[in-house]
């Protein structure tokens, strides 16, 4: 998961950065509102973590900002005001979620995996086909190569994350979260094991192998 910080203290840039990194996210940093809105514009994240007073342009007006092109950002504000008023500046401006400086880097983590755990859930279900493979979520069925191929209720959940987030690389850290609902402890190898599970069904005896392995990063379902 690629997550996007506007922060221009560097201390706390650097503490939030080092935090995400450990749990295997992919964390880019602007010091200022305006580099901020230009990298949240131009590439694609999973999630935007801004800072509310910044140089440039504030943090709420970056996420009004980014709001008007890409709506379906989820956008975490940090801030160490606190006050009614300043929450409601920040939803209205489309904000998702709010934490007030200074926080647990824990009560962070609880906010990313809730905030973007609501907006994979807002999206709408679909059809998806990546080679000759094709997912149905409104059916909850997979086939391939015009086949079907029978999975369990996880295998289902596990092969629907990746395919809808194809070419994307989802740490075991993500996927555990966005499937199971919890962290395996490290050192379990659940996920490895499913996606042992998911491959055997999804990719033997069939090319091109769509799951692929990305070591020490995590996984991504795509066609190379
Ligand atoms: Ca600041």
């Amino acid at each position: 998961m690629n997550i996007l910080l506007v922060e221009d203290e560097p201390t706390v840039a650097d503490f939030i950065r080092k935090g995400l990194e450990e749990q295997g996210y992919v964390v880019e940093v602007a010091h200022d509102g305006l580099s901020g809105e230009k990298l949240a514009t131009g590439k694609e994240y999973d999630l935007a973590i801004l800072d509310v007073i910044l140089p440039g342009i504030t943090g709420v007006e970056l996420c009004r900002r980014i709001r008007s092109s890409r709506s379906d950002l989820p956008v975490l504000m940090l801030t160490a005001l606190g006050t009614t008023q300043d929450k409601l500046l920040g939803f209205d401006s489309g904000v998702d979620d709010y934490m007030v400086k200074p926080f647990h880097f824990e009560e962070l983590l609880a906010r990313i995996k809730a905030v973007t755990r609501r907006r994979m859930q807002a999206v709408p279900p679909a059809q998806y086909k990546v080679a000759d493979l094709e997912v149905d979520s409104y059916k909850k069925t997979v086939t391939r190569a015009g086949k079907e191929i029978v999975l369990t209720q996880k295998e289902f959940a596990l092969l629907e994350l990746l395919i809808t987030n194809k070419n994307k690389v989802l740490a075991r850290a993500y996927i555990s979260q966005a499937v199971w609902g919890i962290d395996f402890d490290r050192g379990t190898n659940v996920i490895d094991v499913y996606i042992n599970y998911l491959r055997s069904k999804i990719d033997k005896g069939h090319t091109p192998t769509l799951i692929h392995t990305v070591i020490g990063m995590g996984y991504t379902l795509k066609e190379v």
